[in-house]
């Protein structure tokens, strides 16, 4: 990777890329904002681009690519830039290509219960399109600004995906630019589908390393006709997560199962200026039940309180008001920017474990605050085994915060592999996380890997050093 002799971007270049697109969508050195060095999680890394371009259509980012491809210019592409692991800033600088002008909703295909979009739809457009449309788009990751595009190519999951599943299971087909300018189309509007390799399913979650997503086809479902949640306190950690495995073996079908410890929940509440309706547990679970019927329901809430009593719940709270919903969910939303607001600087990682092994990790997690001195904050989408674990600096030396997090994420992602876990479960990998996942899959994978990106992009001008270096 670091062999390769990019071109650096001159005033031709630029030239070129307005007369491709158009001069008003095209900044170039100080017109550049300082929005678009970084993601969500500057922690892992800004870089500035050499210039941004604000493509409109598929034959644009056609172009851009042709003329990229012909003179080795790395293509970072962004969405919303919302993304929690850096895949989106150009640390390699050149042309940082940005989809949130593809806005449109295209078509709705209700035969086939699908919806054509371009790439910088948001999340919460989509689903609201839906509900006016009477379906329902179930995917709902926790930042409700970041684009259809962003998460098809980092997988996002978030906090239904127990019930519903992750983005990947609503994508039906693609339209993708090739690193050589080629426009093509990976899957179809079919239902099921053997010909040939499927390459649909490689690119999502390829973090924009192998083409550019210019136009989505999504899956849309019926809509749930209820949906309550269950705020359930615990006296400890390991009675709260080790009820979930009674969850997953049951039929009760949880459409969520979220855990947040008692600190967490303070600083979101703090955050937000809200009160949860209970506040003094050690830990809590949120459960979400979807339903066709009030009756249906209300009986798996039944039986799903009854299992957390027998785990040690202290209580159940029954939130089926959409005033007492939004209260529970929006201080669960908030945990992430709250946590960033309680602290000087911060670390995350989002490993995924078997559900059976949730409580396990978790404990073992809490083992390294002692350890490393460090403030860390174990929670998340307890239902997929997902956690998501923030590091604190707080008033602790920033050379020895620096010492001491690539060490504890060493023995933390070291334990996951150990209990059949992976790196990430919905961040991805970026630019933050491609040491763990050399170090997880080992040289015959990384190599594997190669021979894709090298299929897909010879010249290795897609975001460059992101999941792979
Ligand atoms: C408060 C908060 C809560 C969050 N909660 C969740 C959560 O619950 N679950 C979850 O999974 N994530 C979550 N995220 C992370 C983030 O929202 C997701 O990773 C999201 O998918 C990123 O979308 P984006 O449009 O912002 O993409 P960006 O950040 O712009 O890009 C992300 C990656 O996708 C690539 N990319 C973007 N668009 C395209 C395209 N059209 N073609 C090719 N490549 C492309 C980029 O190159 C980059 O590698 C959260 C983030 C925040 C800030």
């Amino acid at each position: 990777m670091s062999e390769i002799l990019y071109h650096t971007i001159t005033d031709a270049d630029v030239e070129y890329l307005r007369s491709v697109t158009s001069p008003d969508r095209v900044f170039y050195g100080e017109e550049i904002e300082y929005d678009y060095h970084h993601d969500e999680m500057p922690d892992f890394g800004t870089h500035a681009p050499d210039v941004v371009v604000q493509a409109l259509t598929t034959k644009e980012v056609s172009a851009i690519m042709k003329y990229a491809y012909a003179h080795t210019i790395p293509v970072t592409s962004r969405g919303a830039g919302t993304g929690l692991s850096g895949g989106a800033v150009p640390f390699f600088g050149g042309i940082l290509l940005c989809l949130d002008k593809m806005n449109k909703i295209l078509e709705w295909d209700l035969d086939n219960m699908t919806v054509v979009v371009e790439p910088g739809v948001l999340v919460m457009e989509l689903a609201n399109a839906a509900i006016e449309k009477g379906v329902f788009y179930p995917p709902e990751p926790g930042e409700k600004t970041a684009s259809i595009g962003g998460n098809v190519m980092t997988n996002a999951g978030g906090m239904k995906a127990v019930g519903y599943g992750v983005t990947r299971n609503y994508v039906v087909s693609m339209e993708v630019v090739m690193p050589n300018g080629d426009i093509l189309q990976f899957g179809s509007n079919v239902a099921k589908n053997t010909s040939g390799y499927n390459l649909k399913e490689l690119v999502v979650g390829s973090e924009g390393t192998l083409c550019i997503a210019t136009k989505l086809r999504m899956r849309v479902v019926p809509q749930p006709k209820v949906s309550y949640t269950l705020l359930v306190p615990y006296p400890t950690l390991d009675s709260c997560v080790g009820t979930v495995p009674s969850f997953i073996n049951s039929n009760l079908n949880p459409t969520a199962i979220e855990y947040m410890p008692k600190s967490l929940l303070d600083d979101a509440e703090y955050y937000l200026n809200k009160i949860m309706p209970h506040k003094t547990a050690n830990s809590y679970l949120i459960l979400m039940f979807d339903g066709t019927s009030t009756e249906d329901v209300e009986r798996r809430c039944d039986e799903a309180a009854a299992i957390c009593l027998e785990h040690g719940a202290e209580d159940v709270f029954l939130c089926n008001t959409d005033e007492r919903k939004e209260a529970v969910w929006s201080v669960r939303g908030a945990a992430l920017e709250a946590l960033k607001a309680s602290t000087t600087d911060m670390d995350e990682c989002d490993i995924v474990v078997p559900r059976n092994r949730i409580a396990d990790f978790s404990r073992f997690a809490d083992t390294m605050m002692e350890k490393y001195g460090l403030r860390i904050s174990i929670q998340g989408h307890a239902g997929d085994g997902n956690m998501h674990i923030q590091l604190m600096r707080d008033d602790m030396d920033k050379a020895i915060f620096e010492k001491n997090c690539p060490q504890c994420m060493k023995e933390l992602y070291a334990k996951a592999k150990e209990f059949g876990g992976q790196v990430s479960g919905e961040h991805g990998i970026g630019r933050a996380r491609v040491a763990a996942l050399e170090e997880h899959m080992g040289p015959e994978m990384i190599a594997l890997f190669n021979g894709i990106k090298n299929a897909f992009d010879p010249k290795r001008i897609m975001n460059p050093g992101k999941v792979i270096r």
